[in-house]
């Protein structure tokens, strides 16, 4: 194995969110400066070293970022293609634009799942007469469009037949698929990782719940029997090795009477990994700047039960009252503004010993 990167070196972070934020804190604790490229605002500036304020058409600043960065990572997914083009020309970027490619579009997405022997749920694209395409997946169905999809976003519901005019047109024709409905008894994610030298360490399946489409709470360890929480880390193994994948990847998983279907897969630090900032001896961001920097992985071994709750809106109110509350572990993003529906910060609740 290579040496990790010297204390001292630049870690490029695209994106300069709460993730951004959390990763610049991980790379300082690892004696790195990390160098934030946001056409903001970014909250993840304000505990870096530098900030590159333009935007991702911009290549000659994301040419001169590049060239200022001795590794470069990403906390999401949307970089266009140009972009990326340009910064993994430069510098080493992990993960890489294999994975990126992937999970940027939900078609090719489920395609690789499907091709490397993983349960999806019934998908098609949505072409031609939309009947036929729901005769595929049967409904009810769900209308994705392909990319820029979050937090339920550019989602449409699709009940009947009847709906999926309707539906259709809530896209706005931007290319989609459609997947039949997973009749799941829970939510459940993997946070996983693997090195420059191929090894892989994946943290505990947490159990989450959303409201109004948006992650509300994980919880370790996640209610499922041990054999599913097994099912679920040789899942993300199996997709970190197919994509010979550097770095953290986030798997989200619905829990069936028939195993385990995996919804969706997201090539980087993940909101439902926060648990591990006060679960763990390694966090998620240690575990993503240790893989990037060429670092051997750390032991992410779960030493406590863990509620992460998220503080979105006017939650962030809450804050000071659940500082005195036992256990509880506070983590607030610097957001300047508050506004419905955005994540302002969120909790750690240690609820006893693993
Ligand atoms: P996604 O953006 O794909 O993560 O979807 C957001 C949420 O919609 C998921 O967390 C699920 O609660 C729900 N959902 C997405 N796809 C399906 C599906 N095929 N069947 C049932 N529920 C789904």
């Amino acid at each position: 194995m290579s040496d990790p990167l010297p204390a001292g070196s630049t870690v490029g972070i695209l994106g300069g969110g709460q993730l951004g934020r959390m990763l610049a804190m991980a790379a300082a604790n690892l004696g790195y400066r990390a160098h934030i490229f946001e056409p903001g605002p970014a909250p993840a500036a304000d505990v870096a070293h530098a900030w590159t304020q333009a935007g991702y058409d911009d290549l000659d600043a994301l040419r001169s970022f590049a060239q200022a960065c001795d590794v470069i990572t990403f906390e999401f997914e949307n970089i266009p293609a140009d972009a990326l083009h340009v910064i993994a020309s430069t510098t080493p970027l992990f993960p890489d634009r294999r994975a990126l490619e992937t999970s940027q579009d939900r078609l090719i997405e489920k395609a690789f799942l499907r091709d490397i022997g993983l349960k999806t749920a019934p998908y098609a694209p949505v072409s031609g007469d939309i009947h036929d395409v729901l005769t595929t997946t049967g409904t009810p169905a769900i209308l994705k469009t392909r990319r820029f999809g979050y937090d339920g976003k550019g989602q449409a519901r699709v009940m009947d037949m009847g709906e999926a005019g309707a539906a259709l047109a809530a896209l706005e024709g931007a290319p989609a698929i459609a997947e039949g409905f997973v009749d799941f008894s829970t939510e459940i994610s993997v946070i996983a990782a693997r090195g420059q030298d191929g090894s892989v360490a994946a943290f505990d399946p947490g159990e989450n719940v959303h409201k109004d489409g948006i992650l509300d709470t994980t919880t370790v360890p996640a209610a499922i029997p041990a054999s599913l929480r097994t099912d679920a880390v040789l899942i993300a193994s199996q997709i970190l090795t197919a994509l010979d994948y550097v770095g953290v990847l986030g798997v989200e998983l619905f829990v069936t009477p028939a195993g385990l279907i995996v919804n969706e897969i997201a090539p980087r630090v993940h909101n439902s990994g926060h648990w591990t900032q006060a679960g763990c001896a390694v966090d998620q961001f240690e575990q993503h700047m240790r893989a990037v920097t060429g670092w051997p992985l750390g032991d992410g071994s779960r030493h406590a039960n863990v509620v992460m709750e998220n503080l979105i809106g006017e939650d962030i109110a809450r804050a000071s009252n659940l500082a005195s509350e036992p256990g509880v572990q506070i983590h607030l993003y610097g957001k300047a503004e508050t506004r419905q529906g955005r994540k302002m910060g969120h909790i750690n609740r240690v609820t006893g010993p693993a």
